[in-house]
């Protein structure tokens, strides 16, 4: 709001003064006939200690704080209460995505709106419609509110990071504001700043937002003048919001704070873990900072740990090629690669296939860098490299531990190549990872590694390369709009945001190592000829399958060019 308050009438000005909340009655009950909201504080309290995993403190009486106390010590998490707010009160929830401009209301401040946590959403001379995060004291509220403006009003429920934003950007903050300078503070500043209510709200609904998008990465990047906050949802980067740079510092300590980190260390780069325990299903975050220009970059990586996620149905692959996947891992001995480029999901379908793998009558053994994701039943090792637990020695160890199957993050030079391989030669089934385009090229890679030909040809049982291409969104059917109630208008699909996808699905190019290529591999064919032999004896290469997904409709054209575009990029 642009107008200063000494435009305001005086009496508005007077009753304004004070900057107070609505005061707070025995839950409005005189006042319910001025508005159709009933809400129940009774049962609403029912309702929630059914849905809080621990039980409600005992001192817990129904209020906007005491609710909010408990989203903050995630008992509950503010969609459910939203949730429940609605179920009660039978008040509307604002759609997000319908929102756009919202134009601020006249005559009004920013600590009224800040103090009472709502915001005018749409307005005429007499009628009001507003977000309020909380159903209590709406009837104070509509009365002080026809008191003040002689208007009527309709609340929406809405979530309270939303109501900030927008109160944020859209009206007059006073100026006492405290601005936080990120460079000076100490660390108990920094330590407080994390701890505001504010600030707490606001990266827990960063992660909400986070999982309910199917988010990867977050991405928050300090700017000379604001933060950026960034999802990766399905290989794409978007913005999500924008805050102003004085908040930097504290939501950088919240997320330090969080992670495990020296709030402290500011010129160094950092790395920690958050555990999402209130999700859905728990949430394993990989927090990175490195110090840059105007603060530091803070990325996280948002690993599902529910090994329901390791689905080798969810991957897409197409029958037949799960079916000649699924015989290749069942082989007894061998060595299967897996190859494509970061990013291509290659490490995810790897864990697909030890989801399958792991019963109590095999012992699997992995050594990764790092452990992506945690699976029980299995034997995980970390490479640390500092402190010589390479590859290399780690394997060295892992075939006296009588393993059946052993899965190497990623082959990276000669020794750990020959281990696998002798190691797939005496009797283990051991997977791994290859940084090249096709599969055909996994050949000429453990080639120039340095390892024999015919070490290669009769330890190795296949190699798969493999690529992520965004799915059609299967409400929209891709055009990013679907049709609204009203005939002929159209209204932007909530289930890919607009963008026409949601999701994605595998592209697959698998290569069984057949006699012909043994021979071809032995007589150290190259990568074109090996290709070709493969192709003859039925393999699909990775835009032929991705041809094959474009006419059953779950991706498009320009999907497949995209991801076989950046393999030229990449070179070989
Ligand atoms: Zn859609």
């Amino acid at each position: 709001m642009k107008e200063s308050p000494s435009m305001l009438s005086p009496e508005k000005q007077e009753q304004l003064q004070e900057n107070q909340p609505v005061p707070e009655n025995d839950s409005g009950k005189q006042n319910r006939n001025i508005l159709s909201v009933v809400f129940s504080e009774t049962d609403f309290a029912k309702r929630l200690s059914e849905l809080v995993i621990e039980p409600l403190p005992d001192d817990y009486q129904p209020s906007y704080k005491n609710d909010f106390k408990l989203v903050d010590n995630n008992k509950v998490n503010e969609h459910q209460l939203l949730k429940l707010y609605h179920d009660i009160s039978h008040i509307p929830l604002l759609d997000e995505q319908e929102m756009h401009d919202i134009i601020p209301y006249p005559d009004i401040t920013f600590d009224f709106l800040n103090n009472n946590h709502c915001l005018p959403i749409s307005w005429n001379a007499d009628h009001t419609v507003m977000a309020v995060a909380s159903p209590y004291n709406l009837g104070n509220f509509a009365l002080l509110w026809k008191n003040l403006y002689d208007a009527d009003i309709e609340f929406l429920l809405s979530r309270s990071a939303f109501i900030k934003r927008y109160i944020d950007e859209l009206y007059d903050k006073p100026e006492d504001e405290k601005e936080v300078n990120w460079e000076g503070s100490n660390e108990q500043t920094l330590r407080d700043l994390a701890k505001e209510a504010p600030i707490v709200r606001l990266v827990n609904d960063i992660f909400t937002r986070a999982e309910e998008s199917g988010t990867s990465d977050i991405h928050i990047e300090p700017n000379e003048n604001d933060v950026t906050v960034r999802f990766r949802v399905d290989g794409m980067l978007k913005v999500i919001l924008r805050q102003p740079k004085s908040q930097y510092a504290a939501i950088a300590s919240r997320i330090k704070l969080l992670a495990g980190m020296n709030i402290a260390e500011r010129r160094l780069p950092q790395d920690g873990r958050i555990e999402l325990a209130h999700a859905t299903s728990p949430i394993d975050v990989r927090v990175s900072t490195v110090p840059c220009m105007h603060g530091e970059s803070i990325v996280l990586r948002l690993l599902e740990k529910d090994s329901a996620v390791f689905d080798l149905e969810k991957v897409g692959l197409d029958p037949d090629i799960k079916e000649q996947l699924t015989q290749l891992f069942n082989m007894p001995h061998g060595m299967i690669l897996m190859v494509g480029p970061t990013g291509s999901g290659k490490t995810t379908t790897l864990y697909c296939i030890m989801n399958i793998l792991n019963t109590e009558f095999r012992k699997i053994i992995t050594i990764e860098d790092p452990v992506e994701y945690q699976l029980e039943g299995l034997t995980q090792i970390h490479v640390k490299a500092k402190i010589g637990l390479t590859f290399a020695n780690g394997l060295r160890a892992i075939v006296r531990q009588d393993p059946d199957v052993i899965l190497v993050g990623e082959i990276r030079d000669r020794e750990t190549a020959e281990i696998a391989i002798h190691a797939a030669l005496t009797g283990h089934l051991v997977l791994s990872t290859l940084h090249t385009n096709d599969a055909a090229g996994a050949i000429s890679r453990l080639v120039e590694m340095g390892v024999e030909s015919f070490l290669i040809s009769s330890a190795l049982l296949g190699v798969a390369s493999q690529r992520l291409v965004r799915r059609i969104c299967p409400v929209c059917h891709g055009s990013g709009k679907i049709s609204s109630d009203k005939e002929g208008e159209t209204k932007r699909c909530r289930n890919c945001m607009g963008s026409g996808y949601r999701g994605r699905v595998a592209l697959f190019e698998l290569m069984l190592i057949d006699n012909e290529l043994r021979k071809a591999i032995n007589e150290h064919k190259d990568t074109n000829d090996i290709t070709e032999i493969a192709r003859h004896n039925g393999m699909r290469t990775l835009k032929e399958d991705g041809d094959i997904k474009v006419k059953q409709k779950l991706t498009t054209q320009s999907e497949v060019t995209r991801v076989c575009k950046m393999d030229i990029d990449l070179g070989e």
